[in-house]
């Protein structure tokens, strides 16, 4: 079986509709398919200052959201970033086999430092893309499902697997990028040029799974969409009403030429409407199972603590071997 590799940070007390559309919802059907490993990444999850309570309990809240989704233990290795040493020793032999200047023009450091300024921009966000490349090195992963906004990082990715391999010889899986065009860049509702995203986005301008649906509801009615009248997919001229038809279809199931037809002749109010009603549909049992996972923490925990076992097992092996391949002496 070929092995998967993903991770989400917890980063934000629910997980938004880009997320779950773009890459989560890709991870369960893998899990019949593929050896599946699957993340909650909080070493990354602090290369934006997080309040320690608060990251502790959105890192749990991450967790039971992936297996509300349907992420199956049984199945798949679910563990937390940190519980598995690994993944930092290992990101430090890449960070020392990443140019300065490669790095320099990962476009998402460019936007979350130019965003929060220089002066409040840790160095953790800049070698962020090497930690990264750890995580699905480390499981010698075939294919790593995510959002379009992560194709960089996976290059990068790549040619540092390439690299080490070129210069210690052949043992890094060079994996793929597994990304869903239609759904890969869900965006902003008040914004729709830029990515829905749990740290950047403007509360209206995020539809998150575990807030109250009524909520949600009337942030989709009040999404930005254009002054015509028409319900066309036209990413370039109408990019918030192609961005609520992307996320429509991929709930829905119908394609996107299916739903133009259907709303011929109707306004976007309507398909703003049908749009909360049929996510609501979907997100009331979503939040309903997460609520119940999280109520019981101690089994919460006993199945992060399983994976991260099983997680460990597999990442020193490739550790050990990347060590002595780089030239450490072993500890005697
Ligand atoms: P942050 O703003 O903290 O970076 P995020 O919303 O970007 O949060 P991540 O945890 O960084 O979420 O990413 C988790 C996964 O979700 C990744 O695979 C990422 O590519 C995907 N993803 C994030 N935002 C979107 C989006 N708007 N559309 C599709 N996929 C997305
Ligand atoms: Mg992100």
């Amino acid at each position: 079986r070929k092995r998967v590799f993903s991770g989400i940070q917890p980063t934000a007390d629910s997980f938004h509709v880009g997320n779950y559309l773009g890459a989560i919802r890709q991870w369960v059907p893998l899990q019949e398919t593929h050896e599946t490993i699957y993340c909650v990444v909080d070493l990354h999850a602090i290369t934006i200052e997080q309040d320690p309570k608060l990251l502790r309990q959105r890192t749990r809240i991450a967790a039971a959201q992936l297996l509300a989704a349907g992420i199956d233990p049984a199945r798949s290795i679910l563990f937390v970033q940190s519980h598995v040493p690994e993944h930092a020793q290992l990101a430090w032999v890449l960070t020392c086999m990443t140019g300065f200047g490669e790095a320099s023009r990962m476009t998402q450091f460019k936007d979350k430092s130019g965003k929060q300024g220089a002066a409040n921009t840790n160095v953790g966000l800049f070698t962020y893309p090497m930690l990264m490349a750890a995580d699905v090195l480390l499981y010698n992963a075939d294919a790593v499902p995510v959002g379009e906004d992560q194709r960089q990082h996976l290059e990068l990715t790549r040619d540092l697997a390439q690299r080490f391999n070129g210069r210690y010889g052949d043992y890094f899986t060079v994996p793929d990028p597994y990304i869903i065009e239609a759904v890969g860049k869900i965006t902003d509702l008040q914004d729709p040029g830029a990515k829905m995203s749990k740290s950047a986005s403007s509360p209206n301008g995020i539809i998150e799974l575990l807030d109250d649906p009524k909520v949600s509801a009337k942030k989709i009615r009040s999404a930005v969409t254009d002054t015509e009248r028409e319900i066309r997919y036209d990413e370039e001229n109408k990019a918030g009403v192609s961005n609520l038809l992307s996320i429509y279809s991929a709930l829905d199931g119908r394609t996107i030429p299916e739903l133009e037809q259907a709303y011929e002749g109707k306004g976007y109010g309507d398909l703003k409407k049908d749009l909360a009603e049929l996510f609501t549909e979907f997100v009331t049992p979503f939040r309903e199972r997460t609520h119940a996972i999280l109520a019981e923490p101690d089994k919460l925990d006993a199945v992060l603590a399983e994976g991260a076992a099983k997680a460990r097992t597999i990442a020193a092996r490739t550790l050990a071997e990347v060590y002595d391949r780089t030239g450490f002496l072993p500890a005697a």
